[in-house]
């Protein structure tokens, strides 16, 4: 990989011309590690989807199974197929996503973070947050894929002000994809699909602030009281969320996807962002 300049960054810059397509971008609620390889209500729309955006050139994925120390982008041409999850059938553990690595696309995505230095890493690939979603979403695995790491040593604003030094890569062609859950309470996960009554406002809640535009009151989400609380325990799985509300701009039209609360306390609830 040759080594970007700042004169090749601004050469890019000036190279893209205004009318150039921007990228849809999602934030996608992954689930159960299974979706991967069933036939659901949420692989499907996953499919639909795939076959309907157009075909992005590399997808970077920020997956909630990805948290570093420091921000580190994966610029491996092959990526291997992580299997980061136990206790389930042999045909979850066998199942691989082959897809290509984006070393090219990777490397520019360092590149244009500039407040802070990403480390360039090899030994990563695609974790069941990433390719759970996409073996439905993308399933002859042809699309480029890379992933960059969560910093979880970080509050959530950081991780939005640093998804917008991002935006420039929906516009060569990159499908930029957060992956985790709005709701994510794993202490509290049920084998039936009765929602927490919890779990079910602070899904609707989440999902009107993101209609209302009101980011502010979606960062600084501990005070919004109980439900909450109780749907981030931890924020591994909501962060991801804040990169596609950083990187959303007024052009950008806003539809949700598997709206539904599963095993009482993991909301399924996506948004796509894209452009006319
Ligand atoms: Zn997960």
């Amino acid at each position: 990989m040759g080594i970007l300049t700042l004169k090749d960054l601004a050469n890019f810059a000036s190279s893209a011309p205004a009318e150039e397509q921007v990228m849809p971008m999602m934030f996608v609620g992954h689930g159960n590690p299974m979706n991967a390889i069933e036939d659901n209500e949420y692989t499907k729309q996953w499919k639909t989807l795939g076959e309907r955006l157009p075909k992005p050139k590399a997808v970077l994925c920020i997956s909630a199974h990805w948290l570093t120390r420091g921000t580190q982008v994966c610029i491996e041409e092959k990526p291997q197929t992580i299997h980061d999850f136990g206790g389930f059938p042999k045909a979850l553990f066998d199942a691989q996503y082959p897809a290509p690595g984006a070393p090219f696309e990777a490397h520019l995505a360092s590149t244009l973070i500039q407040t802070t230095k990403v480390e360039e890493v090899h030994d990563w690939g695609l974790d069941h947050g990433a390719w759970s979603v996409l073996m439905p979403m993308f399933p002859k695995a042809d699309i480029p894929v890379f992933q960059m790491s969560i910093d979880y040593t970080k509050n959530p604003e950081y991780h939005y002000q640093l998804a917008k030094e991002l935006s420039a890569l929906r516009k060569k062609g990159v499908l930029i994809m957060g992956s985790g859950n709005i709701v994510h309470n794993l202490g509290r996960v049920q084998f039936s699909e009765q929602a927490y009554d919890w779990a079910v406002e602070f899904d609707a809640k989440a999902k009107e602030l993101i209609l209302a535009y009101d980011h502010d009151s979606l960062i600084h989400y501990e005070r919004l009281g109980t439900a909450a609380k109780l749907s981030i325990p931890t924020n591994d799985h909501y962060l991801p969320l804040l990169y596609i509300l950083g990187l959303q701009n007024e052009k950008d039209k806003l539809s949700f996807f598997n709206e539904k609360t599963t095993m009482g306390s993991i909301s399924m609830t996506s948004v796509l962002m894209e452009q006319a």
